[in-house]
């Protein structure tokens, strides 16, 4: 009876302990049975210049791997390491072979390789084989300017045209200055596209390059050579009244929420001629930068004269300085041209175009906005009526508003706003017929006639 109690317990001891083996296995790192992850950062195209990026990972740790480049010649090993201390996680920019140059290949195979450290597997480890199949694009876009206008003034406007051609396009764009990025139009033929610049008026200098990528990392660039002319903008020094402040500041600061609960008449004027403007100012440009998709055959504009008779009363670019009692207070810049003839006259522009725009805006008062095309907008402000809402179509000399001394305004008159995709430009340039004709449809024209020969 005894010895058939002890045989019967060793076997239950047996039987725990191989459980609880079997459980150690089962739960335990050393025998974790998930094969590494492999992923690599692509969009499926490479240029065989670039460094791949990769990554694996494991739990229980890497203890080798290996990546190789299958063409439709040979196989290539791009890297091979056994790691003495495994890691959980590797991170690596794999080099394209020496003699990636050589090869002609439309596709190739990424095959990474890689075994883990755990026990699983008759200690083997696990291991994983990943395949990545990539484009082979070694070639640059190919870019090159048709025509653009000869010149351009500081605070002023001009046009390209340009040629393009890459097979995997990603994304291409004209740099202006700062992060200015000016979007092309496609034009006339495919292949071809067209755009406006625009010189910040508060900028010293301007510089304009086409860049184009394309999906594998290839860079192309073209400088766009345009003569750059200085022009001087006035500075003038605006003396603040108490009647000023005391009149149209206190109306307008009751209007906005940046202004409730604040005092003292100059704190108001410096919220509203800043805080209020740069809110303004930036819807503005919001709606002034957006550029249509479909492509443009030509662009013809008349010479603007939004107002009959009118007289100049303010000019563009001026850079006005506000004292009060000999202190200088705050500063800003008037991007547009005034315009004043009788009290509420009629606002007819000389080119349709679509109303994206017409409601109240701050500072602006009453401001319709017109899409002419090609990311060039005019602006009307200080409205004291609308007569067309956003969505329509105007015809040319159709009377879109008429005059008045809405938002920031002292007399009735017309600030007439010029804006190329978000930057507000010399309305001058736009309202003299020989400059368009030179510095616009003459550009055109040659571009025309040179896409046409090709
Ligand atoms: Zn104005």
């Amino acid at each position: 009876m005894r010895k058939k109690n002890n045989s019967s317990f060793g076997l239950l001891f047996v039987l725990v302990l191989f459980i609880a083996g079997s459980l150690f296995v089962y739960f335990s790192s050393i025998f974790e049975r998930n094969a590494p992850l492999v992923t690599m950062e692509t969009n499926g195209y490479w240029n065989l210049k670039k460094p791949l990026a990769l990554k694996i990972s494991d739990a229980s740790g890497i203890k080798s791997y290996k990546i190789k480049l299958k063409s439709s010649k040979e196989t290539t090993t791009l890297e091979y390491e056994q790691l003495i201390t495994p890691e959980k996680e590797l991170v690596l920019e794999v080099k394209p072979p020496r003699s990636a140059y050589a090869m002609k290949d439309k596709s190739i195979e990424i095959i990474v390789e890689a075994v883990d450290v755990s026990k699983w597997n008759m200690l083997a480890g696990n291991s994983v084989r990943k395949i990545f199949k990539l484009q082979i694009d070694k070639k640059r876009p190919q870019l090159s300017i048709v025509s653009n206008s000869y010149k351009i003034s500081r605070g002023g406007s001009a046009i390209v045209v340009f040629k393009l051609d890459d097979a995997n396009i990603d994304e291409f764009y004209i740099q202006g200055n700062h992060k200015k990025k000016f979007i092309p139009q496609p034009f006339y033929k495919d292949g071809y596209y067209i755009s406006l610049l625009a010189w910040p008026v508060i900028d010293e200098g301007f510089k304009a390059t086409i860049i184009a990528k394309d999906l594998a990392g290839n860079v192309s660039k073209a400088y766009i050579p345009l003569y750059l002319k200085q022009k001087n903008y006035r500075v003038s020094k605006i003396k603040l009244s108490d009647k000023f402040l005391k009149g149209k500041i206190a109306d307008l600061a009751e209007e906005f929420v940046e202004t409730q609960g604040v005092e003292g008449s100059l704190e108001q004027f410096k919220i509203i001629n800043e805080d209020v403007r740069a809110k303004n100012e930036a819807l503005i440009h919001e709606l002034t930068s957006k550029v249509k998709e479909d492509k443009r055959d030509d662009f013809k504009m008349n010479k603007m004269y939004p107002l009959k008779n009118a007289q100049v009363v303010a000019s563009f670019g001026d850079h006005r300085k506000y004292y009060y009692d000999g202190e200088k207070i705050s500063e800003s810049y008037h991007l547009g041209l005034d315009l004043a003839s009788n009290a509420m006259a009629s606002i007819r522009p000389q080119n349709g175009g679509e109303v994206i725009f017409s409601d109240y805006n701050g500072l602006y008062g009453n401001m319709p906005l017109i899409h002419h095309g090609l990311g060039l907008y005019t602006l009307y402000g200080h409205c004291s009526s609308i007569k067309v809402s956003t969505g329509d179509e105007t015809t040319i000399r159709e009377v879109i508003a008429n005059t008045g001394k809405s938002g920031y305004a002292m007399g009735d008159h017309l600030h007439f706003g010029v804006l190329v995709q978000g930057i507000e430009v010399r309305p001058q340039e736009w309202m003299d017929k020989q400059w368009i004709k030179l510095n616009i449809h003459n550009v055109i024209k040659d571009a025309k006639k040179i896409i046409n020969r090709n």
